[in-house]
């Protein structure tokens, strides 16, 4: 009976393999800290920051770096 659920699991752990890392289990509590996923939330918050600080006007760059 356990013997059974066991191998129930493990085809359910095959077919749901996390898409990007290919590495771990696609969980909710992976997905939810997937090393890629992380990394492109990183590159994406990097992008987002310079946008940031494009869009403010030199004067107010400035005031900043006073800080
Ligand atoms: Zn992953």
């Amino acid at each position: 009976m356990n013997e059974k659920r066991y191998q129930d699991q493990e085809n359910v752990y095959h077919s749901f393999i996390c898409y990007k890392c290919i590495a771990n289990e696609e969980t909710s509590d992976h997905l939810a800290a997937c090393p890629v996923d992380k990394e492109i939330w990183k590159q994406l918050e990097e992008k987002i920051a310079e946008k940031i600080w494009d869009s403010i006007s030199s004067d107010s760059q400035k005031k900043v770096d006073q800080h």
